[in-house]
């Protein structure tokens, strides 16, 4: 017989109790709507699930989906618990928590590129492959970052877990796993993979299963699958039987006996020779936790009886979703001289659908008064959401007679913090006042944050550098238009930002002093990998995403080498009329627009003069170009550019300098490598020649060093 667990919430002298502590203290103490947590009940779970399994010693990876809380989840990993998780947010979690990524599983359909980039980069344990699709990118990835992948194929065995269908997840129409035939071709494939290591099967039948039945059922199917390809020489060292383990929440309802359950598959786990894993979420987590609410109204319609609470379907939304039932207990033992009342206990939300109980029998129930809502440790915080602006609730861990808020009650300001408006819309207004509220409060805090830079500088064209990854700065043309600045900012040509990208190692954005963005910038482009490199985010070699497409760098002792986009192919001989005469320049795009001059003596050119004319005439708008002014000199060629956006001559200017090569090779038949003088130092341009105007493989090198690092203090829009 099944026994329901040791309940860790009991009255005592009238009063609920969990553990040694009155849940009515901590009410008044915290504030309602609440989820409090008993820490012996989260241990007594997880060491009743170790316990019945102890034969096998099976690897408990706790599922974090069931509650992420990282006090709860601490407890756990220090218990030895390893960790089932389902997204990067997850792994996030799991290793703040303390979970060793060698203890980590990690599922679900829909794992996109960025997580699996970061799962493999933190080496997780093992991943639980649904898909071809998924196998193909985890191989992909596993091939650019040379970093080996252990792979359990998670199997869908078409088995009915009997409970809720939205919960159910064994079922062939359900869209998880593979079918065996899938996974067979899979196996073969994931063999042959140099990196890939095929270790082990998984299935994960649904939640709150009750019967052992299903798990029979799947491990059957499962073990006759494992036979043939053991034959084949696929001898899988884990066996993953997923989580599921399901627990009483109505009186009278019996929880999965999971002692039976662990009896009955020793032999059959045995016989195979493989480890037991496991993912048990709810059983661990369910019945440590309840919501502790306060009676806010009563009212009657006809025959109905409402009570309306403090707590809402956003805290809770079990009931609503799946019609699911929670006990609700009153904090004051009730007297059993008062007969019951039926009634209806409902939140505050304006959705019909916000309730906790239907027609329930409950003892008489009085305004202001607490009740508890029982077995609300899994899947309620952690489902827990802010519809109807409602900040979500405190969360609260009780061991003996301490306890410890463990999530603050979310605020007003925390409802707005991820959000910004666009100042721009508002300029109409010209109310100063209305910009700086509706920034948020994320927003005004990092106004006042100071952020960390590196000067750096390529060939002479200087860059402020900053690792955007976690968006300290949003409005980036503002940004640049303040830092750029040389008497009233920090100085520089631009401002290069380092943001993630799904596609490549990183993102490169620049901006110039005046807020525009350009696609690419060579210069910039070494800058960004040597800054990469030196803190460590990427190894000698790298590629990182531009608004003009993907660049490969290489860092090398005494210069960078970068691999530029093939340029457009030219329009060479283009004469533009500038009124004092006409000119003959080449007009090309190397990721930014260039227009080439072959001129005499570079030095005596009026570049901030000519310059400008040529950029803003008319055969290059709407966009405008930079310009180069080039004289050749013994093979070598001599450079000046007029920069687009910093709208001045330049000390040097990558795209620019691979613009004049292609043009001296056309016009001059320079060959590769290209060596180019700029006033700020020199370049190399190497380059194919595929055709009489195509040119691929181009490289561009040239030194990119630090000049200084630094805080800029001044304020951030
Ligand atoms: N493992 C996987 C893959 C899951 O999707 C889930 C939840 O649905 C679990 C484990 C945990 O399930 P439970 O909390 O019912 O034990």
């Amino acid at each position: 017989m099944a026994t329901n667990r040791k309940s860790y919430f009991h009255y005592k002298e009238g009063e609920l109790f969990s553990e040694e502590v009155a849940l009515g203290q901590v009410a008044e103490e915290v504030g309602t709507p609440l989820y409090l947590y008993s820490y012996n009940s989260l241990i007594e779970g997880y060491r009743e699930v170790s316990h019945a399994f102890r034969k096998l010693s099976p690897l408990i990876c706790y599922s974090l989906k069931a509650n992420g809380n990282l006090t709860l989840c601490r407890i756990l990993a220090t218990e030895g618990a390893g960790a089932d998780i389902v997204s990067g947010g997850e792994l996030y979690k799991a290793l703040q928590a303390g979970f060793p990524p060698q203890k980590i599983v990690f599922a679900g359909p829909g794992k996109n590129e960025e997580e699996i980039e970061y799962a493999l980069r933190e080496n997780i344990f093992i991943f639980n492959v649904e898909s071809e699709g998924e196998l193909k990118l985890i191989e992909n990835l596993s091939q650019r970052l040379n970093h080996p992948a252990r792979i359990s194929l998670r199997i869908n065995p078409d088995v009915d877990a009997k409970t809720h269908r939205y919960i159910t997840t064994g079922k062939k129409e359900n869209k998880f796993g593979l079918d065996f035939d899938e996974a067979e071709k899979l196996y073969s494939q994931i063999k042959k993979s140099p990196l890939l290591e095929p270790v082990g099967i998984h299935f994960h039948l649904g939640s709150q299963i009750t019967s052992l039945q299903p798990y029979l059922g799947a491990l059957e199917k499962i073990l006759d699958f494992l036979e043939p390809l053991k034959e084949k020489g696929l001898n899988l060292k884990y066996i993953n039987m997923g989580g599921g383990f399901g627990i009483s929440y109505e009186e009278g309802k019996l929880p999965l006996n999971i002692k039976d359950l662990a009896e009955k598959i020793y032999s059959l786990i045995k016989k195979t020779g493989a480890k037991l894993i496991l993912e048990p979420g709810r059983f661990l987590v369910g019945p440590a936790g309840v919501l502790i609410t306060q009676v806010l109204y009563k009212k009657n319609r006809g025959k109905k009886r409402f009570i309306i609470v403090d707590a809402g379907m956003n805290d809770l939304i079990r009931p609503s979703l799946y019609g699911a039932y929670h006990q609700i207990k009153k904090l004051k033992e009730p007297h059993e001289a008062y007969p019951p009342e039926v009634v209806d206990i409902v939140g505050p939300v304006c959705e019909s659908g916000d309730f906790f109980a239907r027609e329930r029998k409950l003892p008489p129930i009085t305004e202001g008064e607490y009740l508890t809502i029982m077995d609300t440790g899994a899947y309620c915080f952690s489902m827990s959401f802010t519809y109807n602006a409602r900040p979500r609730p405190a969360e609260v861990l009780v061991k003996k007679n301490h306890w410890w808020i463990i999530r603050e009650r979310e605020t007003y300001e925390d409802l707005v913090e991820e959000e910004s408006v666009p100042e721009e819309l508002f300029f109409s207004f010209k109310d100063p006042s209305l910009s700086f509220k509706s920034r948020s409060l994320r927003e005004k805090k990092a106004l006042l944050a100071p952020i960390p830079f590196t000067k750096m500088q390529g060939s002479g064209n200087d860059f402020i550098v900053i690792d955007n990854r976690s968006h300290l700065i949003k409005n980036r043309p503002e940004f640049a238009r303040r830092v750029c600045p040389r008497k009233t900012g920090i100085g520089a040509d631009g401002v290069l930002l380092l943001e993630k990208s799904r596609v490549a190692d990183f993102k490169m954005r620049i901006f110039n002093p005046d807020g525009s963005e350009p696609g690419m910038c060579g210069n910039g482009a070494r800058c960004i990998a040597r800054f990469a490199h030196l803190k460590k985010m990427v190894g000698e070699k790298c590629s990182f995403e531009t608004l003009s497409g993907k660049i490969f760098s290489q860092v090398k002792k005494d210069g960078v080498c970068i691999r530029m986009k093939d340029p457009s192919p030219p329009h060479l001989n283009l004469e533009i009329n500038l009124g004092d005469g006409s000119y003959t320049g080449h007009f090309l795009d190397t990721g930014v627009p260039h227009f080439v001059l072959f001129v005499p003596q570079v030095e005596k050119i009026d570049l901030p003069e000519m310059g400008s004319r040529i950029r803003y005439h008319r055969k290059f708008q709407p966009g405008g170009t930079n310009v180069d002014f080039a004289e050749i000199k013994d093979e070598t060629v001599r450079m000046r550019t007029y920069e687009r956006g910093v709208e001045a001559e330049t000390l040097s200017c990558g795209t620019g300098a691979v613009a004049t090569a292609i043009a001296a090779n056309l016009v001059y038949t320079l060959s590769s490598p290209v060596k180019i003088k700029t006033l700020g130092g020199d370049l190399k341009v190497y380059f194919h020649k595929s055709g009489p105007h195509k040119f691929t493989e181009v490289f561009l090198e040239g030194e990119a060093e630090v000049v200084y690092e630094g805080k800029w203090e001044g304020e951030v829009s």
